[in-house]
C-alpha cells in the first residue's frame, strides 16, 4: 500500500494537537479489528515498535469465548501474549473519529518474533509470497454488501433482535431516489474512507430493501484485505454514529436475499495483466485458464474460508444470485465463477461463493492457494457453462458447515499450501461453531415443535 500517513507527519500532527489517539489493531479470525486505543504521545514515544495482546484473540469465536481444542493456546498453556507489531505502511487517519489514526499489526511469537501462522495477515502473506516466487502479483477486489437497518445495534439487541426493519421498504438495486434517502449514512462512508486513503469506487443500492454495496478499486491482495477490513469496520461505526445498524450477516432472513462478498481476481507481472492473451477468443491466457481450473477443482476444499458460519450456508439458494454450483461462465451471475472483462486487459475471474461474512485475508489466501495449485498442476479448463447454472449440471458447493469442515480437514492441497497447524486450527474453529449450534434450541424449533410435535 502506498503510505497514506508517514511517521514524521504523525509526529507533527501529535505535536500540533491534531491527533491524540492511535488505534493499534490486529485483524482476528473473524476479520474484526481488535486492539487498543493508545494515547498518541505514548505511541510515538515507543509503542509504535510493538505492543502485546492475549493469544486467545486468535482462538476464539464471535462471542469471545475460550473454546477448547486449539493446539496454539489453552487454559493449560496459560493464555499468554503475542507481540502486536505495527505495520507502518497501514498507518492512516480515521476521519470519522475525532483526533484519531489507525495502524494494523502483524502478530508475532513473544519469544522468537516469528509470525504466527494462523493469523489472517500471515496466512495471506504466505500465499502472496508463494505467488511471488512464481513471478506473479495478485490483484484483487472484494465487493462489500450489507444491510442498513432503521434502528441501532443497541436498540435491536434490547428488543431481542426482533425489530429488524431495513432502512428502506423496497428493492433498491441501482435505485438513485431510494439511495438518496440513505445519503446521510452512505456519503460519509464514501468520503471518510476516501480520506483514509481507501480508493472507494462507488456505492449503490442492492437487490433487496435496505441492501447496499460498496466497491473499492482493485489492488494488491494484501492491500485489498486491509481495505476490506477497515471499510467494514467503518461502515458499522459510521452507521452507528447515525443511529443505524449495518449487518454483514450472510443471510438475516430466509425470506430475503443474502449479502455477498464477490472476489475479483487477476494475476500480473511487471505491471502487466498476465491473465490477458489477445490471441484467445475470450482474451484468457493459458495461465488464467489453469488458475481458474484450480479454483474450480478445489472449491469444496476452501469453501469454509468463504462461508465460515452455520448461517453462511443459508445464502446458497437457487434464484437469489448466490451460487449453488462450482461452474464457470461468461458474464453469467448464476454460476459460482463469472468471467468478467472478457477480451480486454481487465479480464478477470469473479468468485461469487463468498458471503459478506468472509474474512478477506483467509478467503483470498485460500483461493490463491487453489489457483497456484491449478498452475502448478497445469490443469486444463473445461468449457464454460451456459444458461441457468441453478438448473444445470456441475459440482456443488458444500451444503453445510459440517460438509465444508470435512472438505477442509481432508484437503491435501490446503495442508501443503498453508500447513497442518493452520488447517487443524480452522477445522477446530468450524467445529466450535457446529458444537455451539447443536447445543442451542432455536426459535424455529420451538415454533415448529412446541404444540405440534
Ligand atoms: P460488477 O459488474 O461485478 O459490479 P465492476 O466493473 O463494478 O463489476 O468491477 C468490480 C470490481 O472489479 C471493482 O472493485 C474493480 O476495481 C475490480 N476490478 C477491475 N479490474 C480488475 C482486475 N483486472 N483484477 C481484479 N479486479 C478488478
Amino acid at each position: 500500500m502506498g503510505q497514506v500517513l508517514g511517521f514524521e507527519a504523525l509526529k507533527q500532527q501529535v505535536s500540533d494537537g491534531t491527533v491524540d489517539t492511535v488505534l493499534v489493531c490486529a485483524v482476528d479470525m473473524q476479520g474484526r479489528l481488535m486492539g487498543k486505543r493508545f494515547h498518541a504521545g505514548h505511541f510515538i514515544a515507543g509503542a509504535w515498535e510493538e505492543t502485546h495482546c492475549c493469544n486467545y484473540l486468535f482462538a476464539t469465536d464471535l462471542e469471545m469465548a475460550t473454546p477448547d481444542g486449539y493446539a496454539s493456546t489453552s487454559w493449560e498453556k496459560g493464555y499468554g501474549d503475542y507481540v502486536m507489531k505495527p505495520d507502518p505502511d497501514t498507518l492512516r487517519p480515521v476521519p470519522w473519529l475525532e483526533g484519531t489514526v489507525l495502524v494494523l499489526c502483524d502478530i508475532l511469537d513473544h519469544h522468537t518474533h516469528a509470525e504466527i501462522p494462523h493469523t489472517p495477515r500471515a496466512m495471506l502473506k504466505k500465499q502472496v509470497g508463494r505467488l511471488a516466487a512464481l513471478g506473479y502479483d495478485a490483484m484483487m477486489a472484494t465487493e462489500l454488501e450489507f444491510f442498513l437497518f432503521a434502528r441501532s445495534f443497541d436498540e435491536i439487541s434490547a428488543g431481542g433482535f426482533r425489530d429488524l426493519t431495513p432502512i428502506s421498504a423496497y428493492n433498491e438495486d441501482y435505485h438513485i431516489f431510494q439511495t438518496t434517502k440513505e445519503e446521510h449514512v452512505m456519503r460519509p462512508i464514501r468520503n471518510h474512507l476516501w480520506n483514509a486513503g481507501i480508493p472507494v469506487e462507488n456505492t449503490k443500492g442492492e437487490a433487496e430493501a435496505g441492501q447496499e454495496e460498496l466497491n473499492i478499486k482493485y489492488a494488491a491482495a494484501m492491500d485489498t484485505a486491509d481495505y476490506h477490513s477497515i471499510a467494514k469496520h467503518a461502515v458499522k461505526e459510521i452507521a452507528h454514529q447515525h443511529g443505524h445498524a449495518a449487518s454483514f450477516m450472510a443471510k438475516w432472513s430466509h425470506e430475503r436475499v443474502g449479502s455477498s462478498s464477490h472476489v475479483h481476481q487477476s494475476l500480473w507481472q511487471g505491471g502487466k495483466p498476465s491473465f490477458y492473451d489477445a490471441g484467445d477468443d475470450l482474451g484468457m491466457s493459458g495461465l488464467m485458464k489453469s488458475y481458474v481450473a484450480g479454483l474450480l477443482k478445489y472449491a469444496p476444499d476452501y469453501t469454509y474460508f468463504l462461508a465460515p458460519y452455520i448461517n453462511s450456508y443459508k445464502r446458497f439458494m437457487k434464484g437469489t444470485f448466490a451460487p449453488t454450483r462450482t461452474v464457470w461462465s461468461i458474464d453469467n451471475r448464476t454460476a459460482a465463477f463469472r468471467l468478467c472483462g472478457d477480451g480486454t486487459r481487465a479480464v478477470r475471474i469473479e468468485c461469487r461463493i463468498g458471503g459478506s461474512d468472509i474474512n478477506p485475508y483467509l478467503a483470498m489466501a485460500a483461493m490463491l492457494a487453489a489457483g497456484i495449485a491449478g498452475i502448478e498442476e497445469g490443469l486444463e479448463l473445461a468449457p464454460p457453462m451456459r444458461g441457468d447454472a441453478y438448473a444445470g449440471e456441475g459440482g456443488s458447493i458444500p451444503g453445510s458447515l459440517i460438509a465444508a469442515r470435512d472438505a477442509l480437514k481432508g484437503s491435501d492441497m490446503l495442508r501443503q499450501a498453508m500447513g497442518d497447524e493452520v488447517i487443524d486450527h480452522y477445522a477446530r474453529a468450524a467445529e466450535v461453531e457446529i458444537e455451539d449450534f447443536e447445543r442451542v434450541v432455536t426459535d424455529y424449533e420451538v415454533a415448529r415443535n412446541f404444540e405440534k410435535a
